[in-house]
C-alpha cells in the first residue's frame, strides 16, 4: 500500500484564501486585523519563520507589526513593548518569535502577552481553556494538525487509538489534548517510553514531535495508520527531513504529511486564522 499525501501546502493555501475574505470583510466593516511580530536578536532559523510569517500576513490582508530588536535588549524593555501593545486597540494578535536570549525569561513573557491577544496559544491562560475544553486560542501547530485530519474527515476519533511522540507545551501535550477532545484514545509518548516501536505500532493516529531525523521507521507504523508529522530536521544530507523515514513510511501508512509541505504551512495558516479570530471577537 502506498499512503496518500496528506498535503499540508495545499490546504494551508485553501485555508488562506478563505481567511482572505474574511479579512475583506472584516476590513470594510471598519476592522483590519493586525498581528505584532517581535524578534529579538539575529537567530538565522528565528529570522526566516518570522519572514514568512510576515509575508503570509501580507497575502491574506491581515496588518502585520515587525518589531525587531538587538540581542541585548533588556527583558523589562520587553515587557515594556508588550504592554504598550496590549493596549493598542488596533492591534488584535501578538506574537514573541522563540525562542529568545537566556537572559530573558520566556514564561514571564508570554504571560505578559494579553490572553486576548495570545494568538500562538502559549499563555497559561489558553493552556488552562484547552485543559478544560473552554473556548481560546489554540497554539498553531496542534491545531494544524487536528485541521488535517478534518480534512480527510476525521472529525471523531472515537474507538482510534492516537499517538503522541513528544510533549512539549507548545506541541506534544496540547496535540493530545486536542486529540481527546475528538474522542480518541491518547497515549503520550516521550523519550522514558520503553519500547517505543510497539506503543506507536498500537497508533491508528501517529503524531511525531519529537525534532530527531528519521527516527519513526516503518516498522513503527500500523499499517494504514494517519501519521503526521511535526518534526522539522536537517538530515545527514543537509536537506529538511522530519521525525518519520518519510519513504518506507509511506509504504505502510494510510495517510502521511510530508516534510516540508505539511505541517509547517498548516500553522502558519492557523496563526493568520487565530488572528482573525482575535480581529473577529472585537
Ligand atoms: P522539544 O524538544 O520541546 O520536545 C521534544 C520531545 O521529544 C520531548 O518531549 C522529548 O521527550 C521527546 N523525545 C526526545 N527524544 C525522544 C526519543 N528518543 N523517544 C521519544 N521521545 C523523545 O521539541 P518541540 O515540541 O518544540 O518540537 C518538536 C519538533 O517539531 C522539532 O523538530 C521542531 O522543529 C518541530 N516543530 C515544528 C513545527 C512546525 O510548524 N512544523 C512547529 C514547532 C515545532 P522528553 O520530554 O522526555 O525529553
Amino acid at each position: 500500500m502506498t499512503a496518500q499525501l496528506l498535503d499540508g501546502k495545499a490546504l494551508a493555501a485553501q485555508v488562506r484564501t478563505q481567511l482572505a475574505g474574511r479579512v475583506a470583510a472584516l476590513r470594510s466593516a471598519g476592522c483590519q486585523p493586525a498581528l505584532a511580530v517581535i524578534l529579538v536578536g539575529s537567530d538565522a532559523a528565528s529570522q526566516v519563520y518570522v519572514r514568512n510569517k510576515i509575508a503570509a500576513c501580507e497575502q491574506a490582508g491581515i496588518r502585520s507589526l515587525h518589531q525587531t530588536f538587538d540581542a541585548d535588549l533588556r527583558e523589562s524593555e520587553l515587557l515594556a513593548r508588550i504592554h504598550a501593545l496590549n493596549h493598542d486597540d488596533s492591534v488584535h494578535g501578538i506574537l514573541v518569535q522563540l525562542p529568545l536570549p537566556p537572559h530573558i525569561d520566556a514564561k514571564r513573557v508570554i504571560e505578559a502577552i494579553s490572553p486576548r491577544k495570545d494568538v500562538d496559544g502559549f499563555h497559561v491562560a489558553s493552556a488552562g481553556a484547552l485543559m478544560v475544553g473552554q473556548p481560546g486560542f489554540r497554539p498553531c501547530t496542534p491545531l494544524g494538525c487536528v485541521r488535517m485530519l478534518e480534512h480527510i474527515g476525521l472529525h471523531d476519533l472515537r474507538g482510534r487509538h492516537a499517538v503522541v511522540v513528544g510533549r512539549s507545551n507548545i506541541v506534544g501535550k496540547p496535540m493530545a489534548l486536542m486529540l481527546l477532545g475528538m474522542n480518541a484514545t491518547v497515549t503520550i509518548a516521550h523519550s522514558g517510553t520503553p519500547d517505543l516501536a510497539h506503543t506507536c505500532r498500537q497508533a491508528d493516529v501517529l503524531v511525531a514531535a519529537v525534532g530527531r531525523p528519521r527516527m519513526i521507521g516503518a516498522d513503527m507504523i500500523k499499517p494504514g495508520a494517519v501519521v503526521i508529522d511535526v518534526g522539522i530536521n536537517r538530515g545527514a544530507d543537509g536537506r529538511l527531513c522530519g521525525d518519520v523515514d518519510f519513504e518506507p513510511a509511506r509504504e505502510v501508512a494510510g495517510w502521511i504529511t510530508p516534510v516540508p509541505g505539511g505541517v509547517g504551512p498548516m500553522t502558519i495558516a492557523m496563526l493568520l486564522s487565530n488572528t482573525v479570530q482575535a480581529c473577529d471577537q472585537e
